[in-house]
């Protein structure tokens, strides 16, 4: 697409932009234009749309409908399940740009990152179509003569997928894709700051499987609404994986929730990631790493770089260069300029990074940037420009995640030290080193080096690829999706040993003659 292509929507206004993906992906008026729900674009402020709330009837009926598909989904052979996968992946790559431009304008991402996305749910399709052949389980030598241990997983049943605002499609793809190959029916609850995304990604689904034999009415369903809809997801015992991506402060709610009926949850929780720059470190590379780190998406991925821990020695060459990038990144409308920083979500989003960074003028920080935009902008747009923070301690907001492009910079003279900051915050999302030390390096990966779920050498904190399972620690809820061994979260084990031979030997060389 070209740039001029680029502009026309904000120049024909969002609302009709937004009518004509979503009818291209084939969604009916009805559906976006009616309802009490408005949706907002961050670009201008402006509706683009309203939705219906699901209620509570309508959600436990779709939890039901979800339950009987699954019962006729796990019957169906993985290879097969696959290939419905397959052609979700198919359709995704058909529709790439138009979704990635609606993401763009829900969200505010920038088109490359819109598009980056979108380019995710492609990626985890593929990959979970070759898991399809592989849901592999062990065999083990049983202690019992003529006797077979094994295990094999199972479908476990409905999995609830319950998504932040800041990656409105990937992180239902990163689940779904799993759960549908593992032979689970999927209940997707979106944010509510996000419902256009997922109702267009639902008909995508909907299109797929409507020609596809053998997937069941309710195999992928969608309820609309904020957190009261998603804790009847939450409560409901027929759900027996509920993965919720987005705050603490949700994640302790919704865990605990969980937990009560015994379910199994996934939590893919806020982050405070941070970033070492080690004496050695290659700093041109640096402070590429650094710059899309912290400012990519305005600040708004759980993985971004929110701490900078710098030696002592480099502090003086590298923060001068980065107060340089942050005094001259471009930030604007991504759809009508090039910018490389869009807006906040909200209001709330604009609100919560000035409170942070008071806070942190009150510990004796100094403040470079953080100021809202707001020239050619509309009075309901929150553009500001990224904050560097260089903070003399790691205290008050600095140990606390604020959803904004707020970069606090620390400094550090001793290895251990930085370390020791670098776990030192409640959250162990992502992390990631810079040095050309390899003990240093090594150190880091070590287990008495970073204690996050996300560790990287020479590379920022953000910008994970499906391959690897995604999560993090502590505060970050510990749940891990996307590649790996992840899918094992939306199985049930089931160990099973056989017996081949004529005697009856029990294990532990136990006993128990009845004759
Ligand atoms: P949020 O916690 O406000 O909302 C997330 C989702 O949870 C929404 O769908 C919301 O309706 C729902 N929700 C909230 N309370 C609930 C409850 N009690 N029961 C059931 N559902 C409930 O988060 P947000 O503002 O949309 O997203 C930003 C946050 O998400 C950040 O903290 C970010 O770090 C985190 N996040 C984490 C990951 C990850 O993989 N670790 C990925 C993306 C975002």
């Amino acid at each position: 697409m070209t740039q001029q292509a680029a502009v026309k929507p904000a120049e024909n206004g969002l609302a009709q932009a937004v009518a004509q993906i979503l009818s291209s992906l084939g969604v009916a008026p009805h559906v976006y234009s009616s309802g009490e729900r408005l949706v907002r674009s961050p670009l201008t402020g402006e509706t683009i749309g309203r939705v219906k709330d699901t209620t509570p009837a309508e959600a436990r009926a779709a939890i039901a409908e979800a339950h009987d598909a699954y019962l006729a989904w796990r019957a169906v052979p993985a290879p097969r399940r696959g290939e419905l996968v397959r052609l979700l992946g198919d359709a995704l790559r058909q529709d790439k740009e138009a979704l990635g431009r609606l993401v763009t304008i829900e969200v505010g991402k920038i088109v490359s990152e819109g598009l980056g996305e979108v380019q995710e749910m492609i990626d985890i399709c593929d990959f979970a179509v070759g898991l399809s052949r592989q849901l592999y389980g062990l065999t083990m030598g049983s202690e019992r003569p003529d006797h077979r241990l094994m295990e094999q997983w199972h479908p476990i049943g409905p999995v609830g997928v319950i998504s932040a605002f800041n990656f409105p499609v990937a992180v239902w793809s990163w689940n779904a894709a799993l759960a549908l190959v593992c032979g689970d029916s999927v209940i997707w609850k979106p944010s509510e700051k996000t419902p256009l995304t997922a109702i267009a990604v639902t008909a995508l689904f909907e299109r797929v499987a409507a020609k596809f034999d053998g997937a069941p009415k309710g195999l992928a369903t969608l309820l609309i609404g904020g957190r009261d809809v998603g804790e009847i997801l939450v409560d409901d015992a027929r759900v027996p994986v509920v993965s919720a991506t987005g705050s603490t402060a949700m994640g302790r709610i919704v865990g605990e929730r969980v937990a009560k009926r015994f379910g199994r949850a996934i939590l893919e929780l806020g982050g405070n990631n941070a970033s070492i720059v080690c004496p050695s470190a290659d700093l041109d590379l640096a402070l590429r790493a650094i710059a899309f780190g912290a400012m990519g998406t305005a600040g708004q991925r759980c993985t971004t770089l929110r701490r900078l821990i710098v030696h002592e020695s480099v502090y003086d060459k590298l923060v001068p260069r980065l107060k340089q990038v942050y005094a001259n990144v471009s930030v604007g409308n991504p759809i009508a300029s090039d910018a490389l920083v869009g807006p906040l979500i909200d209001e709330a989003a604009f609100a919560g990074m000035q409170k942070a960074l008071a806070a942190a003028r009150d510990i004796g920080a100094t403040v470079h940037g953080g100021e809202r935009h707001t020239a050619g902008h509309s009075a309901s747009a929150y553009y500001v420009r990224p904050a560097l923070v260089e903070a003399p301690e790691q205290t008050g907001p600095v140990v606390e995640e604020t959803f904004a492009p707020i970069l606090y910079v620390l400094k550090y003279s001793e290895f251990e030290e930085a370390i020791r900051l670098q776990n030192g915050v409640p959250q162990g999302l992502s992390s990631s080193i810079f040095t050309t030390d390899m003990r240093e390096a090594d150190r880091f990966l070590s287990a008495t080096g970073s204690d996050c779920g996300i560790a990287n050498i020479n590379m920022g904190s953000s910008g994970a690829e499906i391959g690897g399972a995604f999560g993090g620690e502590k505060e970050t809820g510990g749940g891990r999706e996307s590649g790996s061994d992840a899918w094992k979260a939306y199985m049930r084990r089931m160990t099973s040993a056989v017996n081949y031979g004529r005697a009856m030997p029990l294990a532990q060389g136990v006993k128990f003659d009845i004759d």
